[in-house]
């Protein structure tokens, strides 16, 4: 495109919320075939919070919350965020709640699992199944029909161990944005297929996906992950975009064809990106296409 059509292009853009960073996006913009959606915060809200919790036998409602509060709190995971609050609720609703809770140390972050720590003698994990196998902590059949019953509501557990036994079960709910099935149903329209990737497990991924009318889910992904799937669908010769929210969508978002990031994304998503959907709202990932179709059509 001329640098004048893509002045244009860029101006009509930004007066509907959608930022171009450069020509290049623009000019690959229409050839996209696929896009790789990332699914919390993109296609979901991105505001988790806990919808229900289980206590399993030998432990208390009180300690298992206590436990919860004092080592997600050093968390910045929104998931953290949704059970610290939960969490702090039932302790007022089971009786005394201390507003000091114990503090945590030798604080962990495990990437795409959960997190970890010491709280006085108790050695706590807060996270996924992925986290508990990995620390050999054992899911008793109760908690795995726990997980599972919710995982097929497309809810994400979050298993808290301690001292090596699974306590409890936060289930944490992040619904779809009311637009996402409309707009995946018109890519489609216009050719265009789309595929979710994740670092959620696979039976939440695939719940979501259901929702919006996506058939095609990567789980478990960690941000080299993501961008691995994306270049696999380029070498497949495919225009490829991807959509995302995060720093752990940062990779994906540099080696896509065309990366798009959520305005109310982080600071280094929207660094990553080569266009900003200022709106959060995943419309515009058709008004960025469509601008892009009609600049090109134009010029050639
Ligand atoms: P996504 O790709 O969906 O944004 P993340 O890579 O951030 O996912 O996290 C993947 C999974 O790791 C989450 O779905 C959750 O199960 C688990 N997880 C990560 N951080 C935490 C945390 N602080 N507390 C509990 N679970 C966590
Ligand atoms: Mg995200």
């Amino acid at each position: 495109a001329t640098p004048t059509a893509v002045m244009v292009a860029s101006g009509i853009g930004a007066s509907q919320g959608v930022l171009i960073k450069g020509g290049d996006a623009l000019e690959k913009a229409h050839k996209v075939k696929t896009i790789v959606f990332d699914k919390t915060g993109t296609l979901t809200v991105g505001k988790p919070a806990v919808v229900s919790a289980v206590l399993f036998p030998e432990f208390s409602m009180e300690v298992l919350c206590d436990m919860a509060i004092s080592v997600e709190a050093s968390s910045e995971h929104p998931i953290a965020k949704a059970v610290v609050a939960h969490a702090k609720n039932l302790r007022k609703k089971f009786g005394s709640c201390p507003e000091e809770v114990p503090d945590v140390v030798d604080f962990e972050v495990h990437m795409g699992a959960g997190v970890s720590g010491k709280v006085g003698d108790k050695t706590v994990l807060v996270g996924n199944r992925r986290l508990m196998n990995a620390c050999n902590v054992k899911i008793s059949s109760a908690a795995e029909k726990y997980i599972s019953e919710n995982e097929n509501l497309a809810r994400t557990c979050v298993l808290v161990s301690i001292n090596g036994k699974i306590a409890g079960a936060f289930s944490v709910s992040d619904p779809v944005k009311p637009e996402a099935k409309r707009v995946i149903s018109f890519l489609r329209s216009m050719g265009i297929t789309s595929v979710i990737v994740t670092g959620d497990n696979h039976a939440t991924a695939t719940a979501i996906a259901n929702e919006v009318g996506i058939d095609q889910v990567f789980a478990e992904t960690d941000p080299v992950g993501k961008a691995d799937k994306v270049k696999e669908l380029q070498m497949k010769g495919m225009t490829v975009a991807m959509v995302g929210d995060g720093i752990n969508d940062s990779p994906a978002l540099v080696a896509a064809d065309v990366g798009m990031a959520i305005g109310a994304g982080t600071d280094v998503a929207i660094e990553a990106a080569d266009i900003v959907l200022v709106k959060s709202n995943l419309v515009d990932v058709i008004t960025a296409i469509d601008l892009s179709r009609k600049t090109m059509s134009r010029i050639r």
